[in-house]
């Protein structure tokens, strides 16, 4: 191998690949010099779920590495006019009760 030589012609890489079973981490390294490159893979996400009963954040986690991801889902019902305070309008959410003005 000779010194240099990739930075005339630049790094050959191989195809990116996960560089561990758990790891959501995509590696691709140099035929020549064994210059390493990585980047962040797709993550394989499973359902989501709700963390807890009266509670609307919802998560899913990926199957290979583990990581969380969250959201808030509210489940508002109907919208309800509030007439004694100059006809607000407001919807509750059925599962943690918060309630949203319009
Ligand atoms: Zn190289
Ligand atoms: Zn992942
Ligand atoms: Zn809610």
């Amino acid at each position: 191998m000779r010194l240099g030589f990739c930075t005339f012609l630049g790094h050959k890489y191989t195809e990116w690949h996960y560089s561990d079973e758990h790891t959501c981490v995509e590696s691709k390294e140099c035929m020549r010099c064994h210059h390493r490159k990585c980047r962040e893979g797709v993550h394989i996400f499973g359902e989501l779920s709700y963390e807890y009963e009266f509670n609307c954040k919802q998560t899913k986690t990926c199957i290979r590495c583990g990581t969380k991801t969250s959201r808030t889902l509210h489940t508002f019902g109907e919208w309800q006019i509030e007439e004694y305070k100059s006809f607000n309008k407001y919807r509750i959410c059925t599962r943690c009760g918060l309630t949203e003005y319009l």
